[in-house]
């Protein structure tokens, strides 16, 4: 049997008092500061080596940054107060950026600039160390609603939390004026009976690209009709060419009914099949209220017709029932593609054909889509007025061991989602 890991990240809001306060502003700077510095020495070495040929050419990696940030200490004390462990968690962020550089995914690294690209959080991992009590972490709940977190000390958190996983780490970040704990947890395998994870939650949004994308960044692409509708096209055109009631008429109507019952096959069987797996491992799942006849007046009419969401949808639906599964349709009104799924905010200069883009007010980066499914995700679990603990992806990693991943997911009318 192979192993399995659990991580749980739960977001909770809490009100630090003045001190506490400065203290993670200083903290946030502290690492602003070391993750700028890190990138300016960076760029500096891979100049040397670029245009004078001096040294040896590097990637930057945990090795580097960490002696990168041994010097700074020594020449600007004041990091010696910031909490060691965000600055590495500020380091490895860059070294994630670096990595997405290295492979083409993603433009080189920026600098963190107080107005346009500020850092609002930081991260913190859990050391563990031995007390008379026994091995204790240094983030670690003191009671229901006490969080103590390393050196900075002790925070309240408005909502009461009783889960017992093993504390990875935890960011601390400042979002639209208050302030949230992210705690991400690790539960072993006994632990876990504790939350029932009878599928996961998601979101799923349908489009012409990409034709179904979840919440968890997954995608399932459209059937490939290429041929298909190539030798429908062909008959077609044949046909119009012949004399109507004609012997070859016939013939060639019966051929043009033959590929047209197969392309109906073709589709229905991928149908059945994606919406058996997405009921299959799948608990929860919400999806727009598609206005079908709407979209097909437009110009979007012929993949429409061909993609025919609104069967797929109706196979989703009563399979859903049929296995106990919750299936919601949220309002046709509701902008899922223009809201930021981090702050809320409406996006209306948003294009038709922006497949990625930037928030104006967080600056959060969105892949359209996975966005737009996520706040589907939300939205849905938002008007079943569910109070639960989702299920939001599991894969196995590289020693084949499956890890799930859980978020909170908790609706409060005043703040939203926490
Ligand atoms: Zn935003």
């Amino acid at each position: 049997m192979c192993d399995k890991t659990f991580i749980l990240t739960d977001k909770v809001e809490f009100v630090p008092d003045e001190e506490m306060e400065k203290e993670l502003w200083f903290n946030i700077n502290a690492s602003a500061f070391v993750y700028n510095k890190t990138l300016e020495y960076s760029i500096y070495r891979e100049n040397l080596v670029k245009e004078f040929a001096i040294g040896n050419k590097f990637k930057v990696n945990r090795t580097y940054t960490q002696k990168i940030v041994k010097t700074l200490k020594k020449h600007y004390p004041f990091l010696e107060d910031a909490d060691s462990t965000c600055l590495q968690a500020s380091t490895d962020r860059l070294i994630k950026a670096y990595e997405g550089y290295y492979d083409h995914r993603t433009g080189a690294p920026r600098f963190k600039k107080r107005k346009k690209n500020p850092v609002t959080s930081i991260t913190l991992r859990n050391n563990f160390y031995d007390t008379k009590e026994g091995n204790v972490g240094a983030i670690r709940w003191l009671s229901e609603n006490e969080l103590r977190v390393t050196k900075l000390g002790k925070i309240t958190v408005k909502h009461r939390r009783h889960i017992k996983g093993k504390i990875k780490e935890a960011t601390l970040k400042y979002e639209n004026g208050r302030w949230y704990v992210c705690i991400v947890y690790e539960l072993d395998e006994n632990r876990h009976g504790e939350f029932s994870y009878g599928g996961l939650y998601v979101g799923i949004d349908v489009g012409i690209t990409d034709f179904l994308t979840f919440s968890n960044g997954k995608v399932i692409a459209k059937p490939d009709l290429k041929k298909i509708n190539g030798r429908i096209q062909y008959y077609q055109q044949k046909l119009d060419g012949k004399k109507e009631g004609g012997s070859n008429w016939k013939k060639t109507l019966k051929k043009l009914h033959k590929w047209i019952r197969k392309k109906n096959n073709v589709v229905n069987d991928y149908y059945h099949k994606i919406s058996y797996n997405i009921v299959k491992h799948c608990q929860f799942i919400a999806m727009e209220t598609l206005n079908i006849r709407g979209m097909i007046k437009g110009n979007l009419s012929r993949s429409i017709h061909e993609i025919g969401w609104g069967k797929l949808i109706e196979m989703i639906k009563y399979k859903a029932e049929l296995y106990g599964r919750e299936f919601v349709q949220i309002d046709r009104w509701f902008p899922s593609s223009k809201k930021c799924h981090v702050c809320g905010e409406i996006n209306h200069d948003l294009g038709r054909e922006e497949r990625e883009w930037e928030c104006p007010h967080c600056h959060a980066v969105h892949q359209r889509d996975v966005n737009a499914a996520k706040n589907i995700l939300d939205e849905g679990l938002r008007a079943t007025g569910s109070m639960v603990l989702c299920l939001v992806d599991f894969m196995p990693n590289s020693q084949g061991k499956s890890i799930y991943y859980y978020e909170w997911k908790c609706f409060d009318e005043k703040i939203g989602m926490a």
